[in-house]
């Protein structure tokens, strides 16, 4: 039993020295291949061994690993595939690993032509092992950890993804990008010519607008290579289509006194579970004010999550249709890029479960609102200062000082002080105001 572990010991120094001793920045594929050789010829627990020390850090060493791996094919493959299941399964892996477990697998199952975690053929199959979700909690944790790194290492977890051409991996690309580092921008817009995927395209197409000009080039490079990969580039800037695991249903908070919106999306989340997505909105200044969610719930803690959301802000949440959720949502986002704001770092991450906006969509709130009486700009400090906003109706702070009287009852009324309803009046730059005890009894005018 000793010998047999120092033994083991000494095979896997020898694979360590093999691994430090690779300089991939110099090798070609036939050096890489040499080296995956002299490992298997070691033996089983020296390839093992390899597998074993895939997510052990060092410079560049899991790319290392990740290549001489992929070089392997026959009972030398299955062996390390055997290994990396008991990896993924081992411990409770980071974001960050899962991701680079799947990476690896993906490159290997590439080489031996054989799909991962699938159970195509009759005996060949890659175990499933270090599987990657892009629910949103993960990418978050995975953005998080790759915020955390150094930026020759971001580079390079970053260029892995992209190398591997491989559709699972866009929403981290995705999420990469969320973090407005115009480094990984520009790597992301050059790399994304490896995929032949329509998928592609959504990224693509914020590229081609990014700031900086360099990036742009770089995008617009990759929609030439993307098209000469098959992918028909033409509809780049049509409305996407309908995303898989998108929402189903949307609801939504009466606008409160600010004219600011809460909007929430709940879909399917896997087998069974579900999950939701809560937009805050502010017309006024910012546009995305916030966004959060939470995914692998149950429809009675969906109903609780609800139940609770509404005690916490005074408003029920009723259904509102999806598309004019969505396209609220959508105008709230261009708001915001207008305003020359970032959108909240969280946000992206629930984007897919919010889904595509659909066109001409009338929305039921007005991004950056005019006084309706004064025509001028309505800022914050309007509606801190008595201004009020109500659906295409708006009342700048020195407009909604002026006295009035209720255009049914005639009763007077001051906007700061009484609870009174905003109507557009006769003329358009006139606001009627309506007390509540009229309110009740006229409906509003259309
Ligand atoms: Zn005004
Ligand atoms: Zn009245």
């Amino acid at each position: 039993m000793a010998s047999r572990k120092s033994n083991k010991t000494s095979v896997g120094r020898r694979v360590n020295a093999l691994v430090a001793g690779l300089e991939l920045s110099k090798a070609s594929r036939d050096d890489l291949v040499q080296v995956a050789e002299q490992v298997c010829v070691l033996g089983r627990d020296a390839v093992k061994h390899l597998a074993r020390s895939t997510l052990r850090p060092g410079p560049s060493r899991r790319e290392k690993v990740a290549s001489l791996l992929a070089c392997l094919d026959g009972k030398w493959a299955m062996w390390a595939l055997e290994q990396l299941r008991e990896v993924a399964a081992s411990r409770r892996l980071s974001a960050m690993e899962r991701v680079w477990l799947s990476v690896t697998v993906r490159r290997m199952a590439e080489r031996l032509g054989i799909a991962a975690g699938g159970g195509q053929g009759d005996g060949e199959r890659v175990p499933e092992s270090g599987a990657v979700t892009a629910d949103p909690t993960d990418l978050l944790l995975w953005r998080d950890e790759v915020d955390a790194l150094d930026s020759a290492t971001q580079q390079q977890v970053v260029a892995t993804l992209l190398a591997s051409g491989d559709p699972t991996f866009l929403p981290f690309l995705e999420a990469a990008l969320s973090l407005g580092n115009p480094r990984l921008d520009a790597a992301v817009a050059e790399g994304l010519a490896h995929f032949a995927t329509h998928d592609a395209l959504p990224l693509v197409r914020g590229l081609v607008r990014h700031a900086d000009p360099q990036v742009r080039k770089h995008a617009r490079a990759t929609l030439v290579a993307l098209a000469r990969n098959g992918v028909g580039t033409h509809d780049l800037f049509v409305a996407a289509t309908e995303a898989p695991n998108a929402a189903t249903c949307a609801f939504a908070c009466e606008p409160d006194a600010v004219g600011a919106a809460a909007v929430l999306f709940a879909g399917p989340c896997g087998i069974d579970l579900v999950q939701y997505a809560m937009v805050l909105i502010d017309p006024i200044e910012v546009g995305v004010a916030e966004t959060w969610g939470e995914c692998d719930l149950t429809e009675d803690e969906l109903q609780e999550c609800m139940a609770h959301l509404a005690d916490e802000s005074g408003e029920p949440l009723t259904p509102m249709d999806l598309d004019t959720a969505r396209a609220l949502v959508a105008a709230a986002e261009a708001f915001t890029r207008a305003q020359g704001r970032d959108l909240p770092a969280e946000h992206f991450a629930w984007r897919r479960l919010i889904g595509p906006a659909p066109n001409n969509t009338k929305l039921p709130i007005v991004f950056g609102p005019h006084c309706s009486e004064c025509g001028r700009r309505m800022h914050r400090r309007d509606v801190t200062r008595g201004g009020r906003v109500a659906g295409d109706v708006a009342l700048c702070a020195r407009c909604a000082e002026q006295p009035r009287k209720c255009a049914v009852c005639g009763r007077e009324l001051h906007v700061l002080f009484d609870h009174c309803e905003l109507r557009r009046g006769a003329h358009d730059d006139q606001v009627e105001c309506v007390c509540m005890a009229c309110s009740r009894l006229t409906p509003r005018r259309q």
